[in-house]
């Protein structure tokens, strides 16, 4: 019967392996070329002021191929080849250059995803800033987000925003309550914003987790945004749980540029 099992155990799992081993090196020859060839696009998505439903910023999220492989598909295998790095500043380049005019004309951020492999490169903060000031965009209107594991794994990595801090630009904490299970690290953190994980607004807005998690930035002086806010019924109890903005389908999906209006 061992046997048999075993048997049935390589029939089983290998022409997955294999089917998962050339799915990357696929996707990784793509990556490779789609830079080059300007294959990579910008959605936004707004974030919204519960107080006033104002739009106070937009989330820059990458697209390839436009509508194609979902970002959670192709960025681990942009870091895995090393291709997060450049991609990253163009990334930045892009949404920086695209806010610029929404932030003059209605005060409106920008918000772009940092991966942990960008944070690597010393001179991350000092080329950040050449970026804002190619692009003309003020300090103040950017944001950059990076998940708790990356901010908490390594401090000599973390101290590399503070340069950032000093000059305007805030630090968010993506997907937070997902990563760790102590929160003494939050209290040295250099952040400003924490982005609630949309898992802790899905499974119901008045939870215990949800007003502690609330609690806990008022008491740091962090500013909350609530992810994956998808019904007026979870915005209204946000609102009165002291949640100062959300982002979610209930206000947009991710649109490109062309499509916001403010
Ligand atoms: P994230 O930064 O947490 O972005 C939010 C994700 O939630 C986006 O998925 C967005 O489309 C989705 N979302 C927004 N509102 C709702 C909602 O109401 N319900 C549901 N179910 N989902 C909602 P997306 O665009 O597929 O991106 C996935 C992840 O890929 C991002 O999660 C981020 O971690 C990463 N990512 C995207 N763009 C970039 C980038 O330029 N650089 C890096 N390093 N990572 C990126
Ligand atoms: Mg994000
Ligand atoms: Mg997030
Ligand atoms: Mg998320």
């Amino acid at each position: 019967a061992a046997k048999t099992a075993g048997k049935d155990r390589v029939v089983r799992f290998e022409p997955d392996l294999r089917t998962a081993a050339a799915r990357h090196r696929e996707l990784a020859s793509g990556l490779r070329r789609a830079l080059a060839a300007g294959e990579f696009e910008l959605h936004y998505q707004p974030v919204v002021r519960l107080l006033d439903e104002r739009v106070t910023a937009v989330e820059a999220l990458l697209r390839w191929p436009p509508g194609g492989v979902p970002p959670l598909t192709f960025i681990p295998v942009a870091e895995a080849i090393g291709m997060i790095v450049p991609l990253g500043w163009w990334v930045l380049r892009q949404a920086c250059t695209d806010a610029r005019a929404w932030f003059e004309r209605d005060g409106v951020a920008v918000t772009v995803n940092v991966s942990g492999h960008q944070l690597r490169e010393e001179d991350f903060a000092e080329r950040v800033l050449a970026v804002l000031d190619e692009t003309g965009l003020p300090p103040a209107a950017l944001v950059l987000e990076l998940t708790e594991s990356v901010l908490v794994d390594d401090a000599e990595r973390t101290a590399r925003l503070g340069l950032l801090r000093e000059r305007g630009v805030r630090i968010a904490v993506d997907d937070f309550g997902t990563g760790y299970s102590s929160l003494a690290y939050l209290v040295h953190l250099p952040v400003d914003i924490l982005k609630i994980d949309r898992t802790f607004t899905a499974s119901g807005v008045d939870s215990t987790l949800m007003k502690v998690i609330l609690q806990l930035a008022e008491g740091l002086s962090l500013h909350t945004v609530a992810e994956g806010v998808e019904t007026a019924a979870q915005a209204q109890a946000l609102k009165a749980l002291g949640c100062q903005y959300a982002q979610g389908y209930l206000y947009s999906r991710p649109v490109p540029a062309a499509q916001l209006s403010f």
